[in-house]
């Protein structure tokens, strides 16, 4: 099989696309197609060459084609209807149609901006969650553009997305290297602390192919988190860590490094003068 469609019995196809359901991807497959339906999917082995974890996916991809076709699939606005809330209320939604829908939102949004788009303090009217913390909605083609010209809206409670993003790695990966994606070089590491990432669940097929290659090269891992998680579980060692407490292990490690030990010698510091940028060699 390689990356062109191929016809098989009947009206069925297998055409190659790409996974990217949890921004841990692009991760390459073959969806069988029957009558214009997604049927099935599989790996895309023929163009695993050109791809790290050679053409697999993971089990979550496997599920895309029930949940497009699951009947219970929300494709249209719901309204609630019962405005009290609580565990033991029923909030009463209902279907209603897209035009009755932008009258809804299209009203309270010009009343919030008649009122004025921030409050006495100074923070904005408008607030909004698209479940993620920031890059979902920039695959949102002109809904980024939208929210820009509305002018200040709070997105400080949206959070959670994918499989892996923990938000601090884009702010850190943008400080420490320009790179909006962050992920350990696994095939030229010989040693990784791991503090609380569930590697082996969140890192994405290729993720996880990398690292699994770089164990068996002899790269040591070492995991940091209170619960023993699966990636604990294939790591040559678990620290069960008290919750909360990684910050001042990172601080313990810093600190034997910078003063216990020859820093000089322990560090690449041709990296850390070069690559990055750290205040102390500066
Ligand atoms: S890790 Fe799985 S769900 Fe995520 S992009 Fe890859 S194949 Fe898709």
């Amino acid at each position: 099989m390689s990356n062109s469609t191929k016809l098989l019995r009947g009206t069925r196809k297998l055409v190659p696309v790409y996974c990217n359901q949890c921004v841990c991807g692009p991760d390459l497959l073959n969806v069988e197609v029957e009558n214009g339906i997604a049927i099935r999917v599989e790996p895309n082995f023929g163009i695993g060459t050109a791809h790290p974890a050679e053409g697999r996916v993971c089990i979550k991809a496997y599920g895309i084609v029930q949940k497009t076709n699951n009947p219970n699939r929300i494709t249209r606005p719901m309204k609630r209807t019962n405005p009290q809330k609580g565990r033991d209320h029923d909030p009463g939604f209902v279907e209603i149609s897209w035009d009755e829908a932008f009258s809804i939102v299209a009203a309270r949004m010009n009343a919030i901006r008649e009122k004025g788009l921030t409050d006495e303090e100074g923070y904005p009217r408008v607030a909004a969650s698209f479940g993620g913390g920031g890059t979902p909605t920039r695959y949102m083609g002109s809904f980024p553009a939208f929210l820009s010209s509305w002018g200040p809206i709070d997105f400080g409670f949206g959070s959670g997305q994918g499989a892996k993003c923990y938000h601090s790695e884009h702010l850190y990966g943008e400080f420490w290297h320009r790179a909006f994606t962050v992920t350990v070089d696994s095939p030229n590491t010989n040693y990784i602390i791991n503090l609380g990432n569930n590697q082996e669940a969140s890192s994405g097929v290729t993720g996880v192919w990398r690292q699994a290659d770089a164990r068996v090269r002899g790269l040591k891992r070492v995991q940091v988190e209170p619960h023993l998680s699966v990636t604990g579980a294939l790591s040559a060692e678990w620290v069960p860590i008290k919750p909360k407490t990684d910050s001042a292990f990172l601080y313990a490690v810093i600190h034997r490094i910078l003063y216990e030990l020859d820093w000089k010698s322990v560090c690449d510091v041709r990296f850390l003068a070069e690559e990055v940028i750290p205040p102390f060699l500066t």
